[in-house]
């Protein structure tokens, strides 16, 4: 991969929202109430250089709810609390090739959640962070690392959060599941409580570029130059991304553009280029397996223009 140059990556992003903007295919999410009634024409992207400049067009500055994008920095603060491997076995980072609120991704893996960027996984990780035993403590713990990944303060919005709340019996089940299987590493209905916060939470897709960006950039913000966390956690968290970004359709995706990238419900999408960018698109409608259409489909196009396929480039 070479160095990437800022006037390409302008020229792709636009690009890419031209091309993009009239597509109509997905629809919102609607089993959470709140997610259901965001406008569906919203469609932004944005892409964070190793420079710390950022590249915007369209909707960037709306906050959406960061919904499973959240799963993964919990996953690499739990890894960088713990370190890579306690999380490998406590966790694990195998591809579900199931939806993301599977409870089958706890059975089929000999009582293993499988990998972090799942919700089963994803409510164990939120039960490992520490300080274990101390909600407030989890909850800012998280949330302030969140920020440092993006470079500017993030918030829970208070809406999202009470309709996530009222609606989260699946996850109530899986993390009880869990707790049976011995891998909830704190109170369940704590861990799980934590999860739906963080997925409530609001950020922009200039903010989901610059997360992006900083975890290409081996733990350092490009944008604020600070050190969030250790460098060896780029490879292994963007394994993971790869691995089970798009849940079912990964293995199709990373065929498709060869980027470990990471979606919400929410309509985003985040996208780790190690060592050369980070690229993010928000769009609120949803294919079957939960992720954005149209953000698919401009991440896709910049990822074959600028040549970002980690396997290989032609
Ligand atoms: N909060 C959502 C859930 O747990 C997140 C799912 C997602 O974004 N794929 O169902």
């Amino acid at each position: 991969i070479q160095k990437i140059d800022k006037k390409a990556v302008q020229d792709a992003v636009q690009m890419a929202y031209d091309r993009c903007k009239n597509e109509t295919g997905g629809k919102n999410a609607d089993y959470i109430p709140y997610l259901a009634d965001v406008p569906s024409n919203l469609f932004g992207i944005a892409a964070c250089l190793p420079d710390g400049d950022v590249v915007a067009v369209g909707d960037t500055d709306y906050k959406f709810g960061i919904e499973s994008v959240s799963k993964v920095p919990t996953a690499i603060l739990a890894m960088n609390q713990y370190g890579g491997q306690e999380v490998l076995g406590k966790i694990g980072a195998d591809a579900t090739g199931l939806p993301f609120n599977s409870i089958m991704a706890i059975l089929l893996e000999n009582d293993h959640p499988s990998t972090p960027l799942v919700n089963a996984g994803a409510i164990s990780a939120c039960s490992m962070i520490k300080p274990v035993g101390d909600s407030d403590g989890k909850w800012k713990a998280i949330v302030s690392f969140i920020a440092d990944l993006a470079g500017s303060d993030v918030a829970v919005i208070d809406e999202l959060y009470k309709s996530e709340t009222a609606t989260n019996f699946n996850n109530k089940s899986i993390a009880w599941l869990l707790k049976n299987y011995n891998r909830i590493y704190d109170d369940p209905d704590m861990a799980l409580d934590i999860y739906t916060r963080q997925c409530s939470i609001g950020v922009t897709a200039r903010q989901l570029a610059t997360m992006a960006a900083t975890i290409a950039n081996s733990g350092v913000n490009p944008v604020t130059g600070k050190a969030v966390f250790k460098p060896e956690l780029t490879p292994k968290i963007a394994s993971m991304m790869a691995t089970v970004g798009f849940y079912e359709h990964t293995g199709d995706w990373l065929f498709t553009t060869g980027l470990p990238a990471k979606t919400g419900v929410g309509g985003g999408i985040m996208g780790v280029v190690p060592g050369v960018m980070g690229v993010a698109a928000f769009a609120p409608p949803l294919d079957g397996a939960g992720n954005s259409v149209k953000a698919q489909k401009a991440l896709a196009f910049i990822a074959g223009h600028l040549n970002l396929n980690v396997f290989g480039t032609t």
